[in-house]
């Protein structure tokens, strides 16, 4: 082979049809049975139901255009419902409609000031997504760029929005965190879903990915763990699967966490970096999947709004037919006030923090590998990286490196586009 991807999440997949399309012999293994990772599909009482990722934004759609494909995001309006003390908030597609909503709810012309900042800062952000992260000398230049990452998200919203509308924005948890964690989380065209080949919902871009890497001749292996990256003398020579087959490859690219990648598959990593991965706290979410054995029926209120990302105060709910997906403080009771028929129920499954760190090697159970704080934005996963390691021929592409997490899909063009002009 002359590279081997490790993951066939999002990143991996992308990865992998960017090194196929430039001619390379490629081989992709993912330990789990499904294509997209965290952003995959699995079967449950008879529906496919998503494993972890629900919906599409932070990924600029050029990175479907450059790798040939033709999913569409279905945006629905509004895009997400947020519960505000008891009532709704609706986000409105348009953004002047969405204004005048706000204005209903007391916010005056800083909610259009603000909105137009978030425009701004997220079109700054873009500009720096596609290659190594920015120097801080490159970000000096750039006014907009400077304030990304001089000033908290916090401080940003505070300058515009009462506190009350926070959390419509960004997790409270990310509020110290550089406003560039705020323009990456609120992107101009919104949140929506997958579309591709009549199919709706995150499954459609697995598969599309998966389809896309398979018709360019790559060799995706599911259900395959790799168990250690082979190098010698500083220079990558492929990989051990678990069987104890050797694949050799003069290029790996690892979209699993940095941490796993560099923690548990390669050896000789410099103590430095081993002590600023292995020092990550635990975080997760839990997930709560219900098939139902009839569509779903919303109630207080909801039921014009099912297409919609919901907020409500246990945490973010969504519809897809007879299946309801829920991410945050589960509670079936509290579930109960918004879905009447919960009680018909065909099956269910909850993913626990704990079952995304086993399942996908996800140390720390962080759904974007690494936390998308200070520390590890401009520096991720370690400072002055970017996607290559001191391994020669050894890169990274997951949501734990540049430019961030959830389903972005540029960390994965950019080790493949690096390791491409490495060659
Ligand atoms: C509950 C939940 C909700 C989320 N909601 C959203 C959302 O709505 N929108 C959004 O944009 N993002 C969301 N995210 C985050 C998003 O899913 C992830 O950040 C993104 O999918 C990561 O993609 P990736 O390709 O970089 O990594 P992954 O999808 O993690 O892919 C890496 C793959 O590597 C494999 N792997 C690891 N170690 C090995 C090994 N040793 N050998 C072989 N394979 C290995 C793993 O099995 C995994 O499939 C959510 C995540 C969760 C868990």
């Amino acid at each position: 082979m002359d590279a081997v991807v490790i993951g066939a999440g999002h990143n991996g997949l992308i990865a992998a049809i960017r090194l196929a399309e430039a001619g390379l012999s490629v081989a992709v293994f993912d330990k789990v049975l499904w294509p997209g990772g965290m952003a995959g599909y699995h079967a449950l009482g008879g529906a496919e139901v998503g494993v972890g990722a629900y919906a599409v934004g932070v990924m600029p759609r050029e990175v479907l255009t450059r790798i040939g494909l033709d999913v569409e995001v279905e945006v629905p309006d509004p895009i997400a419902v947020y519960e505000l003390d008891g009532q709704y908030v609706k986000w409105w597609r348009d953004p002047a409609k969405r204004v005048e909503e706000f204005k209903e709810w007391g916010l005056g012309d800083e909610i259009a000031a603000f909105w137009d900042k978030l425009i701004s800062l997220n079109k700054a952000a873009r500009r720096y997504f596609f290659g190594e992260p920015p120097t801080e000398e490159k970000l000096a230049d750039d006014p907009e760029a400077r304030e990304l990452f001089g000033r908290t998200a916090r401080d940003l919203m505070s300058q515009y929005l009462p506190r009350e509308f926070w959390p419509m924005f960004l997790y409270e948890h990310l509020w110290d965190e550089p406003a560039y964690v705020l323009a990456y989380f609120n992107p101009p065209e919104g949140w929506g879903r997958p579309v591709w080949r009549g199919e709706r919902g995150i499954q459609a871009l697995a598969k599309a990915l998966y389809w896309r890497a398979l018709s360019l001749g790559v060799d995706v292996k599911l259900g395959v763990s790799v168990k250690r990256i082979v190098a010698e003398r500083g220079v990558v020579k492929g990989v051990e699967l678990d069987s104890g087959k050797i694949v050799e490859a003069k290029i790996v690219v690892s979209t699993a966490s940095p941490v796993h990648t560099l923690l548990d598959l390669v050896e000789g990593v410099d103590d430095e970096v081993r002590r600023r991965l292995e020092g990550i706290p635990t975080a997760g979410p839990y997930r709560l999947n219900l098939v139902l054995t009839e569509p779903v029926k919303l109630r207080a209120g909801l039921a014009p709004y099912k297409d919609s990302i919901f907020q409500l105060p246990f945490g973010e709910m969504v519809i897809e037919g007879n299946v309801v997906s829920a991410v945050g403080d589960l509670d079936l009771h509290l579930l109960e006030t918004y879905v009447e028929n919960v009680g018909k129920a065909r099956a269910f499954e909850v993913w626990t923090p704990a079952d995304y760190q086993r399942v996908f090697n996800a140390r720390g159970a962080y759904v974007n590998h690494l936390p998308l704080t200070r520390e590890f934005l401009l520096c991720r996963p370690v400072c002055g990286w970017g996607h290559r390691t001191p391994i020669k021929g050894l890169y990274l592409g997951g949501a734990g490196t540049w430019p961030g997490g959830q389903i972005n899909g540029a960390p994965g063009l950019n080790a493949a586009e690096l390791a491409l002009r490495d060659l």
